[in-house]
């Protein structure tokens, strides 16, 4: 790997500033850098063929001073274990970020998929558990799904793990399907928490984002929602949106519900009817109000930064923006909403989930709603004030806030 993209040293480079402008104490800034608690597994899998497969996998307890960790899991063929670290940091960040009452973490297997069937899938995913069930747990660490786990993954994953503790056990997992105790609301959570992060940049920021235009770089879970509801909650005119096939682009604006019924039918954004195609590098440096980058990590670099003409740049995605990047947009007066607040509805229905598996009485849609609305948007001032008082820019405002807090607790705790 590019040792410059390596996403761990990313992330350890972002708390290191961040360790600067708090001047933090030494012994907490070194506990801070590294996860708490790793776990490297071997998972046996009886493929269809007959054949064994021993597939590896990961899962990191980054800290969990606030609280037990929380965090997807992700079945990927390129998966890293610095990957994971990675994401089990920023974990930590974002429920911090959005004072959660959780730590940080994250899991993964390296397998593709795209190439296993439904019962060789099942088959690994209780493998994941038997490998890791004494490990996790609703007080202990708590996943989800993420990149190529879903719902039904989820499912076996708890099934699995309520078999060995012999008991029900909802809160073991997120993600879940409604029927076995998700919550109303998880599908859109995490566009509709970064839509409300947008709302209130706007509102700082003392732009008018009524019939603005907006650009979405991905087109899965987050690119999808945000289309939608970039137009009905703030009544944006979405202009462009891509996928890993490329991008269209129609300054009149595109219809989300036309965008989706074609992309479901296709597989694909590109080639709908009335939109120029575009690049999803150009699509990049689009005239518009607001840039969601939805798709993939190290997109905005040194490279083109100076290009990106969006008032605001919402980081939906994981790690869109590289260091350098964040100066270059910072000095060009471009407003990044940063990706642990940015993208932190997901996690924060998530806890809403566990809340409701504990009370085993579930919210309406309406509820969740209203609470997601609440989190987010004091979140996002708690990060603005920061980043005002420390003269710096948004993402470091939202370390600054979310270190600091992690940096309490463990204080509190008597560890440092
Ligand atoms: P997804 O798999 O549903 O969708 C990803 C989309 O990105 C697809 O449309 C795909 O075609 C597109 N894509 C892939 N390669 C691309 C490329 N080279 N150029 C442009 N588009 C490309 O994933 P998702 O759940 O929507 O997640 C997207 C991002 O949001 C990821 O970084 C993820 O970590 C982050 N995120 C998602 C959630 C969530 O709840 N879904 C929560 C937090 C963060």
């Amino acid at each position: 790997m590019d040792q410059g993209k390596n996403p761990f040293q990313i992330a350890q480079r972002q708390l290191d500033e961040a360790a600067k402008v708090l001047k933090l104490d030494p012994a907490v800034h070194e506990l801070l850098r590294w996860p708490m608690r790793e776990f490297h597994v071997r998972i046996p899998v009886r493929m269809d063929d007959g054949s064994v497969k021993v597939f590896e996998g990961f899962r990191v307890q980054y800290n969990d001073a606030r609280g037990p960790t929380k965090g997807g899991i992700r079945f990927h063929p390129e998966e890293t274990f610095d990957t994971v670290r990675a994401l089990a940091a920023w974990m930590a960040w974002k429920t911090a970020v959005v004072d959660l009452p959780l730590g940080g973490g994250k899991g993964g297997v390296v397998c593709n998929p795209k190439e296993m069937s439904a019962g060789e899938l099942e088959r690994l995913s209780r493998g994941y558990i038997r490998a890791l069930g004494h490990y996790i747990g609703p007080d202990i660490d708590v996943p989800a799904p993420d990149v190529y786990t879903n719902p039904q993954i989820m499912a076996w994953m708890m099934d699995e793990y309520e078999k060995i503790v012999g008991h029900s056990a909802p809160g073991v997992i997120t993600g879940k399907p409604l029927p076995l105790g998700g919550s109303a609301g998880r599908g859109d959570a995490t566009a509709r928490g970064g839509i409300h992060t947008v709302r209130e940049a706007a509102k700082v920021l003392g732009l008018d984002l009524q019939g603005a235009p907006a650009a979405i770089q991905g087109y899965g879970n987050a690119g999808q929602f945000a289309h939608k509801l970039a137009t009905e909650i703030l009544g944006m005119k979405v202009v462009a949106v891509s996928d890993s096939k490329g991008g269209i682009y129609n300054p009149a604006g595109l219809l989300f519900e036309d965008v989706l019924t074609h992309k479901q039918r296709l597989g694909s954004v590109v080639g709908f009817p009335g939109a120029q195609e575009i690049s999803n590098a150009d699509l990049l440096e689009l005239d518009v109000m607001v840039l969601f980058p939805a798709a993939l990590e190290n997109v905005i670099t040194e490279e083109n930064a100076h290009r990106i003409k969006a008032k605001i740049v919402a980081e939906l995605a994981n790690g869109p923006t590289t260091p350098e990047a964040d100066v270059i947009l910072h000095e060009q007066g471009v407003y990044v909403i940063p990706d642990f607040l940015c993208n932190a509805g997901g996690v924060t229905v998530s806890y809403f989930e566990q809340v409701q598996n504990a009370y085993n009485f579930y919210w309406s849609e309406e509820e969740v709603h209203r609470l997601l609305d609440k989190k987010m948007t004091t979140a996002f001032q708690a990060v603005h004030e920061a980043a005002q008082r420390h003269r710096v820019h948004p993402r470091l405002g939202a370390y600054v806030v979310a270190v600091s807090r992690v940096a309490e607790a463990m204080r509190l705790r008597g560890w440092v």
